[in-house]
């Protein structure tokens, strides 16, 4: 078993599961109580499920996401959005954290919206948080001036949001909107993360360009999303800014992960740049850095809902040694969206989100590839087949 914070591997324990919860793990050999039903997994190895920290689960992973969610209503989205999240779910995704839905749809499904089917635990943000016309306009989530931000944040806090999101910087998913320039100032950040903070609410900032990063960190944000530091024609990572995300502590949520196949390549304005981009990740790896693992699944035909299972090829690409890899996809991950007390570890008082692989997955990431058995919440889920091998981009 690897239990989401060591690095080596716990032999043959067995998992004690009552209500949905971790009730105990035992050594090999301790009687078990008696009438408790059995399930032998022989040769397999448990890990605790896997957790996207980004993603979206109203975007269709098309060429065209925004496209195909403007002619949509909500009810035929929310279903799809459901479908998504199961895809997530069968293959080992026993959490997701959404940054970014319309109509707070993800909340909706979060709260039982789809019925009684069995979903991954549902973290959500609700619209993002952006300027008039900016980044991701078309999910409903404008805002402008400082009260108009403060009121955003309120309007989030009443809906019970899990987490504000805000489009720090402009993204490449929309026209018009370029990653390297600022969308909102420092002063707007700063009153974005005080009106968050006051609720008791964590923010992320999706931030490309170096300059909406730093703003964001020292605004306070309780994570980065992309975190490329992409500038008009390439990348500059100032040493100011990772020695600060490193400092203090903020989360950085690389997005990564691609699924192998005809749709590999990335954005062109990432495709570009892609070698400053790993170098720039490696040195905030090596700054000590918290570095989580989100997808943005969703946003392309290369990130459909089940892609982080490809994420630690990046990650390792990276530089993190495997373990490090899989602590980003489970207990770290889990940290950083505050649910770190019952998410991402093999441990008493956890949540039996549990899966059982085919291999060592300290020695072979593809490991978490190979799923035999998915528990969420003690309950088992059909896994998904194995997947072919991932494509880090080097
Ligand atoms: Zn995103």
């Amino acid at each position: 078993m690897f239990d989401g914070v060591s690095s080596s591997l716990t032999a043959a324990p067995s998992v004690l599961v009552a209500d949905g919860r971790i009730a105990a793990v035992r050594d090999p050999g301790e009687p078990l109580p008696a009438g408790v039903q059995v399930i032998d997994l022989p040769g397999l190895t448990l890990m605790p499920g896997l957790i996207d920290a980004h993603l979206h689960l109203c975007f269709d992973a098309s060429d065209d996401p925004d496209g195909h969610l403007a002619g949509m209503g909500d009810d035929v989205l929310r279903q799809q959005m459901a479908d998504a999240a199961r895809r997530a779910l069968r293959a080992g995704v026993t959490t997701v954290r959404d940054l970014g839905d319309r109509g707070y749809l993800a909340l909706d499904l979060r709260d039982g919206g789809s019925g009684d089917d069995l979903l991954p635990t549902i973290l959500a943000a609700g619209p993002p948080i952006t300027t008039p016309g900016g980044h991701c306009h078309f999910l409903g989530g404008a805002a402008s001036g400082i009260r108009g931000v403060r009121a955003a944040v309120r309007e989030r806090a009443e809906r019970g949001v899990d987490v504000i999101k805000v489009m720090a910087s402009g993204g490449n998913l929309t026209p018009g909107s370029l990653p390297h320039e600022p969308q909102f100032g420092a002063e707007s950040l700063r009153a974005i993360v005080d009106e968050a903070h006051r609720r008791g609410l964590p923010v992320t900032a999706h931030a490309h360009g170096p300059r909406s990063i730093a703003d964001a960190v020292t605004a306070g944000a309780d994570g980065i999303e992309h975190a490329s530091f992409m500038t008009a024609d390439g990348v500059d990572a100032p040493e100011t800014v990772i020695t600060a995300i490193a400092r203090r502590r903020t989360a950085v949520g690389w997005t990564v992960g691609r699924e192998p196949g005809p749709h590999v390549s990335p954005f062109p304005a990432i495709a570009s740049r892609i070698t400053e981009m790993i170098a720039c990740r490696r040195r905030l790896y090596e700054s000590g850095a918290v570095l989580v693992a989100g997808s943005d699944a969703g946003v392309s035909p290369a990130k459909p809902h089940d892609v982080l299972r490809f994420a630690a090829d990046d990650l390792a690409a990276a530089g993190m040694s495997p373990a490090e890899a899989l602590w980003a996809m489970t207990s770290r991950a889990a940290q950083a969206c505050g649910v770190g007390h019952r998410k991402g570890r093999i441990a008493v008082g956890f949540d039996a989100d549990i899966l059982a692989i085919d291999g060592n997955p300290l020695e072979d990431l593809a490991a978490v590839r190979r799923l035999r058995a998915v528990y969420s919440g003690g309950l088992p889920v059909a896994p998904a087949p194995d997947a072919p091998a991932g494509v880090a981009v080097h």
